[in-house]
């Protein structure tokens, strides 16, 4: 995102409305004028202080960008589609839909690291950090992913260099792991945390038991480590194509 000097009359109204608080004030050199301007390498091109309508004077404009700085859109705006596989968003929508996809099978986890998230942002830098160590563990990146498109090598974790500086909202490394895996991926993910320069949260999916219990559930319990129920649960709504259960 870019703010045309020749239109803002420094209001600051947009201010409030970036993610990345990315937008400062601009005293000119003679000090009778201010406007703003956005620092380009921490913005992401999330879009959210134009869509809100805030400036009077449509001094905000998003410029066209090419490859690399083009995934900084992709990731972030829930507009924008990845070229690659048509969808819009950060990650893959079955992590939320198991019951039409059948992803997550019984004696499996699905498991995510949405890096970025809660309201930091990260660089592929870190995601590539995060990436490396999880594929020591011959963990199985989720190929449909935006993300996993982004790795040239699915085996060591390496991502494109040319994207490693680049900034995203958040972006999801998704992957699909055996339940008496999860402890372990969730120790490597404790061990980068400090390594890290964002945060990252972290999500598991699995199919319900027969017995109406949740295995990610009891694996939480017993290795006690805090965690929510408070996920999102997508039945399908009349879509279910998944025998003997649904995934939470
Ligand atoms: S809302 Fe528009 S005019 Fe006001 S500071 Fe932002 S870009 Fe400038
Ligand atoms: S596009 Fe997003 S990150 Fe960039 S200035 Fe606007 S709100 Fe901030």
């Amino acid at each position: 995102m870019q703010i045309d000097a020749s239109k803002c009359v420094g209001c600051g109204q947009c201010r409030p409305y970036c993610t990345m608080g990315s937008i400062k004030f601009i005293r000119s050199a003679k000090g009778n004028k201010v406007h703003c301007s956005v620092n380009e390498d921490e913005c992401v091109d999330c879009g959210i202080c134009q869509r809100a309508g805030i400036c009077s004077t449509e001094a905000l404009f998003q410029p066209l960008h090419g490859w690399p700085r083009s995934i900084r859109g992709t990731f972030s705006n829930p507009l924008a589609e990845h070229k690659e596989t048509r969808v819009p968003g950060r990650g893959t929508e079955e992590m939320k839909t198991n019951d039409i996809t059948g992803r997550y099978q019984h004696g499996y986890a699905g498991m995510a690291a949405e890096m970025g998230r809660p309201g930091t942002g990260a660089r592929m830098r870190d995601i590539e950090k995060v990436f490396k160590a999880l594929a020591k563990l011959g963990v199985e990146f989720e190929v449909n992913n935006p993300l996993t498109g982004l790795l040239i090598n699915k085996q060591t974790g390496e991502m494109n260099p040319e994207v490693l500086d680049e900034k995203v909202l958040s972006a999801i490394i998704e992957m699909l792991i055996p339940l008496d895996r999860v402890v372990a991926v969730l120790e490597i993910l404790e061990n980068m945390a400090e390594e890290l320069d964002t945060v990252f949260s972290v999500d598991l999916v699995s199919r319900v038991s027969e017995d109406s219990s949740v295995p990610t559930a009891k694996i939480m319990e017993k290795s006690g480590k805090w965690f929510s129920y408070n996920g999102k649960t997508n039945v399908g709504l009349g879509r279910l194509h998944v025998k003997g259960g649904i995934s939470r």
